[in-house]
C-alpha cells in the first residue's frame, strides 16, 4: 500500500513543472547553522520542489541531517530530502535512521551507497551485516511503502564504473528497484548530461535525471574535487576562468555566467529542472537565477 503522503518529486515533474531544487550540508558550528538558515529563508521564495540535506561521513554531523531536515519539514513551506548513505552502518542501524526520517515527518530520502572514509577513490569495503549498493538501500526504503526516494546520477560515469554502459545500467537497476527521480554530480558539458539521459531512456527508463549544477567559483578546488569524483573540467571551461586571473571579482563572474549557460542549455535540451549544490549559502545560486531570468 502506498502510504507517502502529498505528491512526489517525480509526480510534480510529470505534472510538466520544472524542478529547481536545493543542496545543503549538515553545518558544523553555530555559525554554519546561521549561514545555512539564511540561505534557507533567501531562496524558499522560489519554492523549490525540494532542498536536500547531505549526509556525512560519521558521527554528529549525521544526527545533523536529521535535526535539518526535520526542522525544515516543520518550520517551512519546503519539501526536504535526507540523504542517507550505507556507509558504517548495518542494516539495522539503516531501518533505524529510516525511523527517525519519517518520525520527523521526513517522507522524501536519497538513498546512497556513500564513498570509503579514506575517500572517493579507495576501495569499497562493506559494513559486516550493512549493504553493498546504493540498490540494496533502495529496496529496504521502497519497501517501507512511506518513502520516496531519489539516488545518484553520473553523467561522465561513476569513477569506479566499468563503462558508461555499466554505469547507465545501474541506475536503471536503481530506477526499477523503487527509485523516482536520480540527481547528477556536478558536471561542465551539457552532451554529458544527455548522453547519460539518452542510454538510460535507450533501456527503457523514464525516472527524471535532475542536473546538479556547481558554479566555479574557485577554479583550483573544483579541479581537485573534480578529479577525485571523476569530473572533467574541461580545457575551455578552464581557459575562460583563468583568462580573469589576478580579478578575483571578474572570475566568480566568469564562473556564474558559465554555469547560467549550462543551465540554459540544459533546460532548452528538455532537462526536467536544475538541482544547485548551494554550499550552504544563496548568493551564487541567486546569481544564476537573475542571468536566467528566473524570478520569485
Ligand atoms: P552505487 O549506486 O551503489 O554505485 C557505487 C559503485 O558501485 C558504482 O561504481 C557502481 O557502478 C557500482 N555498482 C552499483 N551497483 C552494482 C552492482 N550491482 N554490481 C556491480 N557494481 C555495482 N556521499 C555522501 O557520503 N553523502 C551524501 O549525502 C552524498 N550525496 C550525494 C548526492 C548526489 C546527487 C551524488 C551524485 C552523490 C552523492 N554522494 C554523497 C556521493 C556518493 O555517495 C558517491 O558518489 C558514491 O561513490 C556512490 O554512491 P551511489 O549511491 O551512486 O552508489
Amino acid at each position: 500500500m502506498d502510504r507517502r503522503p502529498g505528491r512526489g518529486v517525480a509526480e510534480l515533474i510529470a505534472e510538466g513543472q520544472r524542478s529547481f531544487s536545493f543542496e545543503f550540508f549538515p553545518p558544523r558550528d553555530e555559525a554554519g547553522e546561521t549561514q545555512l538558515w539564511k540561505a534557507i529563508q533567501d531562496l524558499e521564495p522560489f519554492e523549490p520542489t525540494f532542498v536536500s540535506v547531505t549526509y556525512g561521513a560519521g558521527g554528529s554531523n549525521r544526527d545533523t541531517t536529521i535535526r535539518v531536515t526535520s526542522r525544515i519539514a516543520r518550520e517551512t513551506s519546503m519539501t526536504p530530502v535526507a540523504h542517507l548513505t550505507c556507509v558504517g552502518h548495518t542494516r539495522a542501524e539503516l531501518e533505524a535512521i529510516l525511523d527517525s526520517y519519517l518520525a520527523a515527518g521526513v517522507h522524501h530520502v536519497m538513498a546512497l551507497r556513500g564513498d570509503p572514509e579514506e575517500g572517493p577513490r579507495a576501495a569499497w569495503t562493506p559494513t559486516p551485516g550493512g549493504l553493498d549498493y546504493a540498490t540494496e538501500l533502495v529496496e529496504m526504503a521502497h519497501a517501507r511503502g512511506e518513502f520516496r526516494i531519489g539516488v545518484a546520477a553520473f553523467p561522465e560515469g561513476h569513477p569506479s564504473a566499468e563503462s558508461l554502459d555499466a554505469d547507465a545500467d545501474v541506475l536503471v537497476a536503481k530506477a526499477r528497484a523503487g527509485a523516482e527521480f536520480a540527481v547528477t554530480q556536478m558536471f561542465f558539458r551539457a552532451e554529458d548530461y544527455f548522453g547519460l539521459v539518452e542510454r538510460v531512456r535507450d533501456r527503457g527508463v523514464d525516472i527524471p535525471i535532475l542536473p546538479g549544477i556547481m558554479p566555479i567559483l574557485n577554479l583550483a578546488a573544483i579541479r581537485r574535487q573534480g578529479e577525485l569524483i571523476g569530473t572533467d573540467v574541461p580545457a575551455d571551461v578552464v581557459a575562460r576562468i583563468s583568462a580573469k586571473d589576478g580579478d578575483p571579482v571578474a572570475m566568480r563572474a566568469e564562473g556564474i555566467t558559465l554555469a547560467a549557460e549550462l543551465c540554459a542549455d540544459l533546460l532548452a535540451g528538455g532537462a526536467p529542472g536544475l538541482h544547485f549544490y548551494t554550499l550552504n549559502r544563496s548568493k551564487a545560486t541567486l546569481e544564476i537565477f537573475q542571468a536566467l531570468q528566473i524570478t520569485v
